[in-house]
């Protein structure tokens, strides 16, 4: 099974110019490769060549080309350039095959990256030899044992990385545990349907607070001025510091529910909610939602556990836990706890969407409580069921998915 690690390099201050000096071989042949497709793609649509164009044939063409051309590109590693023209070939392919948009102009500065092929690279221990630049250091040494296939090196926010992809042996599977587990995803905090509650750590909050000045700074700076440039360097540094912030959070979190639960049911993409939020809050907790998930299915797959995610328009908040009714109303996001008008049962708002969620691991195993035709009860008696009602669940749940 293949498996990629990214590792944080720590080239000097030569190595950090050749690995740019590659990155900028890629990009241009890319661009180049781009350009040339257009045209002969243009020629062929005329009737003046009788096949469409391909990256093989882009790739002699540029070799043919490069020695005379383009001779700063020998000072790099010639793979640098034959990998972003495979590359551009795969975009190509994705776009005819629908699953991508036409393939754009790469811009300088802006996902900086290269790719190294089996046989072009060597890793020992923590050293990583890129051709022409040299042995570069890596802050941890691979965490997978097996061939490293393939060494893509990017840039973000001013550090360099480099991801190996390992083909390691299959990973063994996680010990049935006989649990399973709901979990609501909310702007601030996630729950789960036994009343864990995860707050997004302080750092994190700390940091997405400094990306929100740091980008205002940005947008009053001038045009194309310097400070303009080093304002947008700053941006992306915090960036860089906010997405590493959430990840490591996610990564404890998903690993935490992945050993503990053999099946875990979560919502699809979180909108509702989100209707309200400011755009910075919108987009900051889509970022947590994408990443949540996608570690979710990686992991859950690793490990021989079950993702379930519910369809978009299942209402998890709006469903009581309890009986199943509906409530008709959209609920403020500033509603935290509510109480359920036909059997009265009190609802902590996260928890009970998480419960709803639970249900969704065991289908066709009956959850809700008939309730008798008598009348709601007075709402002073929900503070007591309500924690009961919530602390019950994982028990009978356990029950539940064991028979
Ligand atoms: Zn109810």
């Amino acid at each position: 099974m293949l498996r990629v690690h990214k590792i944080h390099l720590e080239p000097n201050n030569m190595q950090a110019t050749g690995l740019a000096r590659a990155a900028g071989c890629a990009r241009f042949a890319w661009n180049w490769g781009l350009a040339w497709w257009q045209s002969e793609y243009a020629k062929y649509k005329a009737g003046q060549r009788d096949t469409t164009p391909g990256q093989f044939e882009a790739r002699r063409v540029l070799n043919s080309v490069k020695r005379d051309e383009f001779p700063w590109m020998l000072e790099s590693t010639k793979c640098a350039p034959q990998e972003a023209l495979i590359n551009l070939g795969r975009a190509f392919e994705n776009f005819f095959q629908k699953r991508a948009k036409y393939p754009r102009f790469k811009k300088r500065g802006v996902r900086d990256s290269f790719k190294l092929s089996s046989g072009q690279f060597a890793v020992t221990e923590n050293r990583l030899r890129v051709p022409n630049v040299g042995w570069i250091m890596m802050s941890e040494i691979p965490r997978f044992t097996g061939a490293i296939k393939a060494v893509t090196v990017s840039r973000r926010g001013g550090q360099w990385f480099a991801a190996l992809t390992i083909d390691t042996v299959e990973p063994q599977q996680l010990p049935v545990t006989g649990r399973t587990v709901g979990v609501d995803v909310g702007v601030r905090e996630f729950a789960t349907h036994n009343g864990e509650l995860f707050a997004t750590p302080r750092a994190l909050r700390k940091a997405e607070r400094k990306l929100k000045r740091a980008q205002q700074s940005l947008s009053r700076k001038q045009k194309d001025s310097a400070n303009r440039a080093k304002a947008r360097r700053r941006v992306a540094r915090i960036h860089a510091k906010v997405a590493d912030t959430r990840g490591d959070w996610l990564h404890k979190l998903t690993a935490h529910l992945v050993g503990d639960y053999d099946s875990i049911a979560i919502e699809d993409l979180n909108v509702r909610g989100m209707v309200r939020s400011r755009h910075l809050a919108k987009s900051v907790s889509e970022a947590a939602f994408f990443e949540f998930r996608r570690q979710l299915e990686y992991k859950t797959a690793l490990a021989g556990r079950r993702l379930v995610v519910a369809d978009r328009w299942f209402a998890s908040s709006r469903t009581c836990s309890s009986c199943g009714v509906k409530t008709k109303q959209r609920m403020a996001l500033t509603v935290r706890e509510w109480t359920c008008e036909r059997c009265g049962v009190g609802h902590h708002r996260d928890v009970n969407a998480a419960i709803n969620l639970d249900h969704l691991n065991t289908p066709g195993v009956p959850r809700y409580q008939p309730v008798e035709s008598s009348p709601p009860l007075p709402a002073g008696a929900c503070a007591g069921r309500q924690a009961s009602s919530v602390k019950q669940e994982p028990d009978s749940n356990l029950t539940n998915t064991v028979a």
